[in-house]
């Protein structure tokens, strides 16, 4: 069953590299053998895991030895208006004794001791290697869970050895389609209701553009996953729009979804000035095409206008300061072609920009933007990007935590702009954020102290 789904995810119509392929080579799916140290970057576990978790007031079970729950527990920084207990770590923590005579009664009881505690309105039990390796059915027993507590039990099984992160997240967006999506109905929609799909709310960025829907009025019935609640999640099949945030993620749950239930899907991003500004003009299109009053246009263009002055007028306040400074853009998950775009908004030149995890549509975007001459990265190695620094062909390092040091050691700044990031940075007012946090890194007082030589070093001299 697992291999089903698998091959399903892998041949998703709606993926851009599948796009490009014949139909005998899509039917053939990505029969990729992986590779020693494919789930370096995240396993598949992993991958469903940061893709659910965002989900506030359900409780996150995970089926496995103590490691794989206490290796990602509570590191992204999700945000939640209501409900804490999707920070708890739950686990069942299985033995010898559970390798050996299976650990279905285990994880059952688990499941038991939680909604005895806590009362969640659901519980995701997630799947792991040993137990996967083992046998254990988690379907059965979250059927016989969900029958017995009268309580939804979503299996989420998505073992790590299955793969990377990234299909960890589709599989995470199956066990949605397949278990909650569509199975409770709303008391009341409107023309207005929109699902934002892909966006985590890590550092509270879903709030930096949730204020200028509520502007409009128009009303995000559910985002998956950031700061979701699971009824949400289970009535969002009535929304008249979605927004696809990061197609790589979850694009199977918007092309679903459009299949299912006729949600038309765009994708777009808050990252950058121009990206909100497009976004926002593209929720507006299809809602009006959806059924949504035409003079929703002109309210959304009076909000984009204002809104651009503002934060233009904020940006130019550092403009002057970052203009000409090259950019060295290392990033993950983020799109890095709406980062791009962002700095260029700044002032900024972008010296080189990864494009390890991004599709050939994003490439074309980012050529767009950058030019023919566009310097992507598909991977730099921690040695290259460190002689970089060393040679100052870069200002400033934006990237996540792992490649920090490249710069560091360089005596350059660094920002982080991925998952675990403490800032955040999307619509308006997050480019205005990003700026004015690159300005405090690049004009931090103590890079000229740093970079002078130690005064042991300098009496050497003298001598
Ligand atoms: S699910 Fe497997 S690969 Fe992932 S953390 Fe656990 S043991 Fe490691």
């Amino acid at each position: 069953m697992l291999q089903n789904k698998i091959q399903d995810v892998f041949n998703e119509p709606g993926c851009s590299k599948n796009q490009s392929k014949s139909d005998k080579e899509r039917k053939k799916g990505c029969t990729k053998a992986l590779q020693p140290g494919g789930a370096a970057g995240g396993c598949a576990f992993d991958g469903a895991k940061i893709a659910l978790q965002p989900i506030t007031d359900v409780a996150h079970l995970v089926h496995g030895p103590i490691a794989c729950e206490g290796n990602s527990w509570d590191n992204r920084g999700s945000k939640s208006s209501g409900s804490q207990l999707y920070r708890t770590g739950f686990t069942t923590d299985i033995n010898e004794l559970d390798v050996v005579y299976g650990g279905e009664k285990h994880l059952f009881k688990s499941i038991k001791e939680v909604i005895d505690k806590y009362d969640p309105p659901a519980v995701f039990v997630y799947q792991t290697c040993v137990p996967a390796m083992i046998g254990d059915d988690i379907e059965a027993v979250c059927k016989a869970a969900s029958q017995k507590f009268a309580k939804p039990i979503i299996p989420v099984n998505a073992p790590g050895f299955v793969g990377a992160k990234n299909l960890g997240n589709k599989l995470a967006g199956e066990a949605l389609l397949d278990y909650v999506i569509g199975t409770e109905e709303p008391e009341y929609s409107t023309p207005y209701d929109i699902n934002i799909i892909g966006e985590y709310n890590l550092s509270g960025e879903l709030w930096q553009v949730k204020p200028l829907l509520d502007h409009l009025g128009i009303r995000v019935t559910c985002c998956i996953s950031g700061d979701a609640k699971y009824h949400d999640v289970a009535q969002s099949h009535r929304a008249r729009a979605n927004m696809m945030v990061c197609s790589k993620s979850m694009i199977n749950i918007a092309r679903k979804m459009e299949e299912r239930y006729q949600i038309p899907f765009f994708e777009g991003s808050f990252y950058g000035i121009s990206d909100t500004t497009e976004s926002l003009r593209e929720i507006t299109r299809l809602l009006i095409q959806q059924g949504a009053p035409a003079e929703l246009h002109d309210r959304t263009e009076a909000l984009i206008a204002q809104e651009e002055a503002r934060a233009w007028q904020r940006i130019a306040e550092y403009t002057h300061r970052l203009r000409g400074k090259r950019v060295l853009l290392f990033t993950g998950g983020v799109k890095s072609w709406s980062v791009v775009s962002a700095l260029q908004e700044g002032g900024m030149e972008v010296v080189g920009t990864s494009v390890k995890k991004s599709t050939k549509e994003d490439k074309e975007k980012i050529k767009e933007i950058m030019g023919q001459d566009a310097h992507m990265i598909d991977d730099l190695t921690p040695r290259e990007m460190y002689k970089m620094f060393q040679e100052a062909r870069a200002d400033v390092l934006l990237s996540g935590g792992r490649s920090q040091f490249a710069a560091l050691k360089n005596k350059m700044p660094w920002v982080d702009i991925n998952q675990e990031r403490h800032h955040a940075y999307n619509g308006y007012e997050g480019m205005v954020n990003l700026v004015k946090q690159i300005d405090l890194a690049l004009y931090n007082p103590m890079w000229p102290l740093l970079r002078k030589p130690a005064p042991w070093d300098m009496r050497e001299a003298q001598t």
